[in-house]
């Protein structure tokens, strides 16, 4: 089993993508590690354990690797947050603000039972404007965010902060101050 130093040690820094300024921590060089990937879920889910929730709200794109394992190994229900046009049926939608721009993130509607207690799940959260839109489309939709998990964390650009702010714990594997 890779250590959460390991699975740190595989993402890499990528300078100047999407944008300049910004440093891209890019999963993709964790995925090419095999067992990375169940491993860091295996990770999550250790500290995820105090945290009582029944579904999971996985986000697109990169989320939906880690969502999709941590609902099939829970046997709970998993839906997914997709940018706009993207879902074929009737959706709700919230726009929100990236570390690198703007953009919209779309749910379908009532596919969760009423109050069901939804995971948040990404592979990175930087400003929190993608996880705290989401948490808006799990309320709106008559559900209840109680927790956002990621695989890594830039602290310093406060997102973790915000989602606390909003209500809801946010559990990271690597935390980068
Ligand atoms: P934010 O809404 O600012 O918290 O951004 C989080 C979303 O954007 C996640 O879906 C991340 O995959 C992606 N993202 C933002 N900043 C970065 C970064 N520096 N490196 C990798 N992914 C990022």
């Amino acid at each position: 089993m890779h250590s959460v130093n390991e699975i740190a040690g595989f993402f890499r820094d990528v300078p100047d993508f999407p944008k300049e300024g910004i440093i891209f921590k890019d999963v993709t060089t964790v995925l090419t590690h095999p067992g990375a990937l169940g491993d860091s879920v295996t990770h999550l889910l250790k500290l995820l354990e105090d945290i009582e929730f029944d579904a999971v709200a996985a986000v697109e794109s990169r989320g939906f690797m880690f969502g999709g394992i941590i609902a099939d190994r829970l046997n709970i229900p998993l839906v997914l947050v997709r940018k706009p046009g993207k879902l074929p049926a009737d959706v709700i939608s919230e726009d929100y603000t990236l570390e690198y721009g703007t953009n919209t993130l779309e749910m379908h509607c009532n596919s969760l039972a009423s109050q069901s207690k939804v995971l948040i799940i990404d592979d990175l959260i930087a400003t929190g404007g993608t996880a705290l839109a989401t948490a808006e489309l799990i309320r709106r939709d008559g559900s209840i965010p109680v927790a956002a998990a990621f695989l890594m964390d830039l602290r310093f650009l406060g997102g973790a902060r915000k989602m606390e702010e909003a209500g809801v714990p946010v559990c990271s594997l690597i935390i980068i101050d």
